[in-house]
């Protein structure tokens, strides 16, 4: 059970910034690049003058094998061994969000090119292959929270209406409503992800015709049975791992939206605004046992048993590096700044 297992002395929250490179289009509309790095110091400065420092630093360059073995792997080691983790990636539409998490198409396009979540879910296969001494049992959840209503992306059919986010006696969050479903190998659970990503939710707006307004959520739930050779005891232990493709963070001013759309990016902005105090509220050493306000969002809500605590997160900070993009690239680091 969790309460014999060693609380994890690592920081709650490690916090990353990747900046990826400028776009073909924005090439030839003459961008400049308005962003400097220094990885070796994980340092990175806007302008002339705008110097911010982060756990990591990925300039243009960086590879998204790089990427996932500073910042993710050794989440999915810690998963294995029966404590939650959650990689969100944040950014405005268009940074590089659904890039470095990875999406459904990973299987068909090159290795190099395979985001997050298929190098984590290729990574926890090959460990529970290691792991000879447990049986494991994977299951796997997709959802998607669009206006503060939960949609099951598995089972687009369920009412977000019967979806609830309940807290059992030992502090787990819940997701009554929503089917997770089980899965046995790496290309069985490409296919719920693929699956899933065909039902999100996505909307157009002047600044990118397919930039998606919603959370999307991808759950990893991971139980093992430890089988001790001279006992009849059995230990069960259950972890979960978030794989969050966060809503666009651009102020919706930016974006052009008018009525029912500007409605929206108000209602997506305050879940990134609560993401962003529960996450700050947990990395400041001083608030440490106060409140964390969990509850200011479905976002948060769903997230509150594995985002501080015993469980461990990553947040990476997409940024672009035009110069077009200045504010907006601004408005990301002071916000990844703040949860760190
Ligand atoms: P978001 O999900 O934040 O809206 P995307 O991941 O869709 O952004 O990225 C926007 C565009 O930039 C896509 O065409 C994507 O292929 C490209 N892109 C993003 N990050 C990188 C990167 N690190 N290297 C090369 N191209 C990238
Ligand atoms: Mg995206």
């Amino acid at each position: 059970t969790m309460s014999l297992m060693p609380v994890l002395d690592e920081a709650a929250v490690r916090v990353a910034v990747r900046a990826r490179p400028l776009l073909e289009k924005e090439i030839q509309d003459h961008c400049q690049e308005c962003v400097n790095y220094n990885s070796e110091r994980a340092e990175i400065t806007l302008g002339k003058e705008k110097r911010f420092t982060f756990d990591h630093v990925f300039g243009p360059d960086s590879s998204q094998e790089e990427i996932y073995l500073d910042c993710v792997k050794p989440l999915v080691d810690s998963c294995i061994a029966g404590y939650n983790a959650t990689v969100v990636a944040y950014g405005q539409t268009g940074s590089g969000k659904t890039h470095t998490m990875g999406s459904a198409n990973s299987n068909v396009i090159q290795e190099s090119e395979m985001g997050i979540l298929p190098r984590v879910i290729r990574q926890l296969y090959k460990s529970i292959e290691e792991h000879k001494n447990a049986e494991f049992l994977v299951k796997c959840s997709f959802v998607e929270i669009y206006n503060e209503e939960i949609k099951d992306l598995l089972h687009p059919e369920t009412p977000s209406k019967s979806i609830f986010i309940r807290e059992d006696a030992n502090g787990d969050i819940i997701l009554a409503g929503v089917r997770e479903e089980v899965v046995t190998s790496f290309e069985n659970m490409m296919k719920f992800l693929e699956l899933g990503s065909t039902s999100r939710t996505t909307g157009s707006t002047l600044m990118n015709q397919h930039s998606s307004r919603s959370h999307a959520i991808y759950t990893i739930i991971v139980q093992q049975r430890t089988i001790e050779d001279c006992s009849s005891d059995v230990e069960t232990i259950t972890a979960k791992f978030h794989l969050v493709d966060l809503a666009g963070s651009e102020r919706a001013k930016r974006t052009g939206a008018v009525g029912a759309r500007f409605k929206e990016s108000i209602t997506i902005n305050s879940g990134l605004l609560a993401l962003g105090n529960v996450i700050s509220a947990l990395g400041d050493e001083r608030k440490r046992g106060q409140h964390v306000p969990y509850r200011q969002s479905k976002l948060t809500r769903l997230l509150q048993d594995s985002l501080g605590g015993n469980s461990r997160t990553c947040m990476i900070a997409c940024i672009s590096t035009a110069d077009v993009n200045n504010e907006e690239t601004l408005n990301t680091l002071k916000y990844a700044n703040r949860a760190r």
